[in-house]
């Protein structure tokens, strides 16, 4: 039967990487964010392997399937639709955003939607799991509608990664990202970053806390830099079978195989280097600012431990 591995992650905590990690065992198929997939889903994207995804092999077939069975009604999700489901909504309608800013739970917003909108999701789940002969799939959507609409309507048996990144570490990785995209940024919104990584941890913690423990495990990408058969070890004792991950001596992560199109740009690249990426520990404060690096350290000194993912 078909099971999910469900990235419960923080927003830039890495769960592209990590999704990746997990998918390089040979019977987890990992398919990138899943909710990302429908609307992002155009054939000339590249695909990890390097090909467009009309000539990706395992995309291009998804996509003929599902052209086949479009009226079959069985199938989970539509490539292309001009319009995004409301809950994968990206950015979410803008009062929604603001409750879930707010702290409010998102439960409040699936409950219509929530039932068939899990419907789709378990029929996507059981399709690759079919199609790659893999028992379970990793979804690293991160989204809290999402999340709610699933845990709470899925039939599915899913298990939970919870990443574990340092509140410092998140902000500092949207501080990089702003820097990169934004003209208007400036180290006052330092403090926007900080609330939202706040509150997203928040409402994570909240999520987690109705799940069953046996369910979930926790895992850093810094652990795994250390020590990766330490995750082969929790994975085996919480899927019951045997787990290889394709990291080498030098702690390259083997990408050969694996076909994701959502997530972080540097996929694009990847086949360039050989379908290798090298695992590497954050940097630090180092590529920053005086003011932001003070703003960084007073985060890590006085809120790290605070606020986590427990
Ligand atoms: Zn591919």
């Amino acid at each position: 039967m078909a099971k999910v591995i469900s990235l419960l992650a923080p927003a830039y905590s890495g769960s592209t990487l990590i999704g990746l990690i997990l998918g390089s065992d040979g019977n987890i198929t990992n398919v990138g964010e899943i909710r990302n997939i429908e609307l992002d889903f155009n054939g000339s994207a590249t695909c990890l392997c390097g090909e467009t995804l009309f000539d990706c092999p395992f995309w291009s077939e998804i996509y003929a399937d599902q052209k086949r069975s479009e009226h079959a009604g069985s199938w989970g999700l539509k490539f292309g639709r001009p319009r995004r489901r409301e809950i994968d909504a990206r950015p979410p309608a803008f009062f929604i955003q603001l409750a879930l800013n707010l702290g409010i739970s998102p439960r409040h917003f699936i409950k219509r939607k929530g039932p068939a909108y899990a419907r789709d999701h378990d029929a996507f789940i059981r399709y690759i799991s079919e199609f790659t002969g893999s028992e379970f799939v990793v979804d690293s959507s991160k989204n809290l509608l999402r999340y709610s609409a699933v845990i709470n309507n899925s039939r599915l048996d899913i298990k939970y990664v919870v990443i574990d990144r340092k509140l410092s570490e998140l902000v500092a990785s949207r501080i990089k990202r702003a820097k990169k995209r934004r003209s208007w940024y400036s180290s006052f919104f330092v403090f926007i970053f900080l609330y939202l990584s706040i509150v997203n941890i928040y409402q994570l913690n909240r999520l987690r806390k109705t799940l069953d423990k046996d369910d979930i495990i926790k895992i850093s990408l810094d652990e795994i830099i250390e020590n990766h058969q330490g995750l082969e070890f929790s994975l085996e004792k919480w899927l019951g079978r045997r787990a290889r991950l394709k990291i080498n001596s030098k702690n390259e992560l083997d990408l050969l195989g694996q076909h994701i199109f959502t997530g972080n740009r540097w996929i694009e690249d990847v086949h360039k280097n050989e379908n290798r990426v090298k695992l590497k520990k954050d940097q630090g404060v180092v590529n920053f600012g005086k003011i932001e690096k003070i703003q960084l350290n007073i985060i890590r000194l006085l809120l790290d431990n605070r606020f986590s993912l427990r």
